[in-house]
């Protein structure tokens, strides 16, 4: 049976690792041709072999979605290998000093944050954009968090990029409804990532702690939302778009 992306192409920031690799796996099991990108080349190297191990086609590029020049050369490094591009996850993402109340954030990683987390969507946008509208039209899903939803106790660089990213995803999505690109977030809850791991390192409660805010019991896998990503990169989702959607099992509503 065909895949439901079959003869796309897909990139994904943030491609090494955690749900951006996720995402990978399953656009390739859908039929796309992926471009995996992140500044951890071994990991987004990894994220390839495992996508042609399983029979797709798939490059690695090397973006640092902070920096506009290596945003546009993944982009291009898209078109130039496969000759379009139809889906997009942006997806990277830092999470930052966790713990520290809003007035004892540190300059430095207010920046950093605002960079990567923030201007790095709007960057992807912004090379993406244009190769789709060339093409009559697109999907693209950028990731947000719960943080982008609800406030989040010494996390404030944070929530503001997030909820920075769902501003932005709305507005896009109005801007390019007519000729045809969705726009869409997701808003992950606590998903069992390398993130997840590294904020909850000296926290050997933490998974305990998470599990007990989800509804469900229980952390979220990459898997879960990627599958909600790629639904929204689909054809089966060609009446949506400008969703902020929590992918959280009921975590904000709480
Ligand atoms: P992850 O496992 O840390 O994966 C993120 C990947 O992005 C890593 O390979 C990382 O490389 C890469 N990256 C970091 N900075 C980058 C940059 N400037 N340009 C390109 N790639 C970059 O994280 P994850 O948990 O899968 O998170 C993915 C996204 O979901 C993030 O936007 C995160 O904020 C969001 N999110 C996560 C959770 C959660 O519970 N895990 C919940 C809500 C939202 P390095 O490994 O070298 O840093």
């Amino acid at each position: 049976m065909a895949g439901s992306l079959e003869s796309k192409v897909a990139l994904v920031t943030g491609g090494g690792s955690g749900m951006g690799r996720a995402t990978a796996l399953i656009f390739a099991r859908e039929g796309a041709r992926v471009v995996v990108a992140d500044v951890n080349a071994e990991g987004g190297e990894d994220t390839v072999s495992m996508i042609n191990d399983a029979g797709g086609e798939a490059i690695f590029a090397y973006a640092d979605v902070s920096r506009a020049a290596d945003v546009e050369a993944m982009v291009n490094r898209a078109v130039e290998t496969y000759g379009r591009l139809d889906c997009a996850h942006n997806n990277a993402g830092i999470e930052g000093p966790v713990g520290l109340r809003t007035h004892e954030y540190p300059d430095d990683a207010w920046g950093q944050l605002m960079s990567v987390n923030l201007k790095g969507v709007w960057l992807c946008l912004r090379y993406e954009i244009p190769q789709m509208l060339k093409q009559g039209g697109g999907a693209i899903v950028n990731t947000s968090s719960a943080a982008g939803l609800v406030g989040m106790r010494g996390a404030s660089a944070y929530a503001a990029t997030k909820h920075g990213v769902a501003g932005l995803t709305k507005t896009a999505a109005l801007e390019y409804a007519r000729p045809g690109i969705g726009v869409d977030a997701v808003c992950p809850g606590f998903i069992h990532t390398p993130m997840f791991a590294r904020i909850n390192v000296d926290n050997p409660r933490g998974e305990e702690q998470a599990s007990a805010m989800e509804p469900v019991g229980r952390l979220g896998t990459p898997e879960e939302v990627a599958e909600v990503v790629v639904w929204l990169c689909s054809d089966a989702a060609s009446f949506v778009t400008g969703n902020v959607m929590p992918v959280d099992a009921g975590f904000v509503i709480g």
